[in-house]
């Protein structure tokens, strides 16, 4: 069932989800069932699962010599989005990205997504690889993803990449799409930002995720300035628990986001990384709860892989 569909019936009642992220290369599916179990009874009706970017590892040859390959060290987003959806029974949405990936390969994976019944993907430009000063996209690949949206979306009229005749099996997905309460880090501002998301919903994007954020006044500050600008779908909060010290330093880094000081204090007392847990869980059941009584549709969490954190603020908060 669409994601929208889901918000639909729940008639205003909040619904649980939650991300994860596929195991490394080598390792087996099992912990990541371990980490999904616990978080079933809070009846998730998507699980999010998210896509690698390619990245570049070095392989020593024996002479002292390293050779440069390009990989993807996650890979398996659709096979997990299959068993899982098998498993349990639960929506899965895979993100597609546009990173890595010809337009002819997104087309490819679309048509095994439908294949396999699912109805929700996550359109993503992904981020430039780490050794990229800015996003390059693959040759014959989209650009950005409101690009990826339109590929979708043309695939929904039944307009593949080449012509193709007697279509009896038309796609119908529903598009989700990434928004930044605190702008993305690329963008000059988060007005700027706002018109390259309403861009994505023009061209068919049908319910928004949000970055991270720490700061409930941040969403709500994003969804008002959203709506003025004529954004009028879903538009679902992202939620991160802080587990470890290193996350005060990376967070901000990497996603360009603010850390309230009220938290940043909090964290800095903690004697040890089970307090700063125990700190993490409280503050996002905190934003949780305000967001609840706010009528957001759903909250969703980034698990990381590991999900004792979203049990316990689960259970404070649904
Ligand atoms: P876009 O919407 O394309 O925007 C990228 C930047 O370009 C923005 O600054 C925007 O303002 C600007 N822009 C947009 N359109 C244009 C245009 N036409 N001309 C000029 N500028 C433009 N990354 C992964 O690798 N894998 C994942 O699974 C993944 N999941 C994510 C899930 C969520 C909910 C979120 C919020 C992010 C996720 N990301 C993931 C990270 C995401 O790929 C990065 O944030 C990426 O840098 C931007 O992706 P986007 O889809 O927002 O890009």
């Amino acid at each position: 069932m669409k994601v929208t569909q889901h918000i639909e019936n729940a008639k205003g009642n909040t619904l649980f989800s939650f991300e994860i992220i596929p195991p490394q290369k080598g390792k087996s599916i099992q912990e990541l069932y371990d980490n999904i179990d616990p978080l079933m009874e809070f009846n998730p009706p998507f699980i999010d699962v998210t896509t690698s970017r390619e990245e570049y590892i070095y392989i020593d040859k024996g002479n002292g010599l390293l050779d440069k390959k390009l990989t993807r060290m996650r890979p398996g987003t659709l096979g997990i989005c299959a068993s899982i959806k098998h498993k349990y029974n639960v929506d899965t949405v895979p993100h597609v990205l546009c990173g890595g990936f010809t337009k002819e390969e997104t087309e490819y994976l679309l048509v095994d997504c439908n294949y396999l019944g699912i109805d929700n993907v996550m359109a993503l430009r992904g981020d430039a690889m780490k050794d990229e000063q800015y996003f390059i996209p693959k040759a014959g690949g989209n650009d950005y993803a409101v690009d990826l949206v339109k590929q979708i979306n043309l695939l929904n009229q039944g307009k593949y990449l080449h012509e193709v005749m007697d279509i009896d099996n038309k796609a119908d997905f529903c598009i989700g799409v990434a928004g930044y309460p605190e702008k993305h880090l690329e963008s000059p501002s988060l007005q700027s930002d706002l018109k390259r998301l309403k861009e994505k919903v023009d061209a068919g994007a049908d319910y928004v995720v949000t970055q991270m954020f720490f700061d409930n006044s941040k969403y709500f500050n994003f969804v008002e300035k959203a709506r003025e600008m004529g954004i009028t779908i879903p538009i679902i909060p992202g939620i991160k628990p802080i587990a470890v010290q290193r996350h005060l330093q990376v967070l901000p880094q990497i996603f360009r986001i603010d850390l309230p000081e009220d938290l940043i204090h909090a964290v800095s007392q903690c004697k040890n990384n089970a307090e700063i847990k125990q700190v993490g869980i409280e503050w996002a059941i905190q934003q949780s709860l305000e967001l609840k009584a706010a009528g957001v549709p759903v909250l969703h969490y980034y698990s990381m892989g590991k999900s004792e954190n979203i049990r316990q603020i689960a259970s404070k908060v649904f």
